[in-house]
């Protein structure tokens, strides 16, 4: 891939720059703000080159129409602040205000066009339609720089199809994040350990295919863990279970055991009545759920059990909290986990975007970690050998 430094004298170019800026928001307040913070070195490199920077992000899912819930406005006033310079908002996506807003952009200058997602043709998989979208993308840059790492999986038009418009390159994030999931596929130090859990279950069973043949263990938790427990013909309450899948996770059970690799799953599990924060909370065997409960964290002899293989490895990617992390009396888990990560004699990668935004809740550091990926699903798609149309476009 191209480097910034390979697009050359940048000095009074308008470089269009797609960042990840998909923050957690409460009302308009920023929960937090990881994901600006990462993008802050490419758009600062970007201004000491003297470049004009015109920023494209989104921001939850408008799914092609204006709305102002939706506004990219708190995360332009955040980006604004850690710059500590001013960040101009466009009122739309392409049109006159954006081109007004280029237009006044100075030599160094930061500006936003509002949510990309804001245009049905961002996310059309119409190749025309994203295409045509792209044009008027291009038309407000003479350089384009690749930076949302956490959006690469997809093929949008300010990811994909804008990149073969203009002189193309990718920013420093995009590379770093690369580099660390290099060294996950490549040959990783061994034991190598992958902890998964969260709630996104059909989507990470089909990682589990790939991961058994690259990792030497699999530790489940989070939500996953009762599609296993199912698969073992456990009962499971009223716990997340995508029972279509209970087929696919035998056989992934078989593949490891004949593998000679290893899947760890709880042996104790947080149960109660309901989904709430002040439900009352109970440790039951994985084995002896009851049927009138759900499961929402694994217990403290599982919590150990994880914490003890996880911290022997000297490669770990972990995606996904074990527990309802969000509730203190469901976050035990997730602590035990991230606890033990710190420990690590190796690297250690948290992935996804509900396990930083935990990690960094239960007052844990960036630094406590070999890497926090900004990206959850493209990171994912990544470890599992998958063409990321946002990378392989930028290949030179
Ligand atoms: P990430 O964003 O890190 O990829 P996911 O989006 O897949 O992770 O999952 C995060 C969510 O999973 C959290 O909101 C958490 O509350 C939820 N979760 C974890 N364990 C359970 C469980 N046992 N039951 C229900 N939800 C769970
Ligand atoms: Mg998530």
């Amino acid at each position: 891939m191209k480097s910034v430094t390979d697009l050359g004298d940048l000095r009074g170019q308008r470089v269009l720059v797609r960042c990840d800026l998909n923050v957690p928001l409460d009302g308009d307040t920023i929960t937090d703000d990881g994901r600006i913070r990462a993008s802050l070195p490419t758009i600062n490199q970007l201004r000491e080159a003297g470049a004009k920077v015109i920023v494209l992000a989104h921001l939850g899912r408008p799914k092609g129409k204006v709305n102002s819930e939706f506004s990219l406005a708190p995360a332009a006033r955040r980006l604004s602040e850690l710059l500590d310079a001013e960040v101009t908002l466009a009122d739309d996506v392409v049109g006159d205000s954006a081109r007004a807003t280029v237009e006044a952009l100075a030599d160094g200058q930061v500006a936003m066009l509002e949510n990309v997602r804001f245009e049905p043709g961002e996310e059309s998989k119409d190749d025309g339609e994203r295409s045509e979208l792209a044009d008027k993308y291009a038309a407000l840059g003479d350089a384009f720089v690749s930076d949302g790492f956490g959006v690469v999986h997809r093929k949008q038009a300010s990811v994909y199809d804008l990149a073969s418009k203009l002189p193309s390159a990718a920013g420093g994030l995009v590379e770093a994040e690369v580099e660390v999931l290099q060294k996950l596929t490549g040959d990783a130090a061994r034991p190598y350990v992958v902890v998964l859990g969260g709630a996104k279950v059909s989507d990470k069973l089909n990682v589990i295919a790939n991961l058994i043949r690259t990792a030497d263990t699999l530790v489940i938790g989070g939500g996953m863990v009762f599609t296993f427990l199912a698969a073992q013909g456990h009962e499971v309450g009223k716990s997340l279970l995508e029972s279509d899948q209970i087929d696919a996770v035998k056989g992934y059970l078989d593949e490891a055991a004949s593998g000679g690799k290893q899947i760890i799953l709880p042996t104790d599990i947080v149960v109660a009545p309901e989904f709430a924060a002040d439900a009352p909370a109970t440790v039951v065997r994985a084995d002896e759920m009851p049927k009138d409960q759900l499961g929402l964290d694994i217990g403290p002899e599982s919590a150990e059990r994880f914490a003890a293989v996880i911290e022997k490895a000297h490669t770990v990617f972990w995606n996904g909290p074990m527990g309802v992390a969000e509730m203190e009396a469901f976050a035990k888990g997730t602590r035990a986990v991230a606890e033990a990560l710190t420990k690590v004699d190796g690297l250690s990668v948290v992935g996804g975007g509900d396990s930083a935004a935990a990690v960094r809740d239960l007052g844990f550091a960036d630094d406590d970690f070999g890497h926090i990926s900004t990206g959850g699903g493209a990171s994912l798609e990544y470890l599992e050998g998958k063409d990321l149309p946002g990378l392989s476009v930028l290949a030179d």
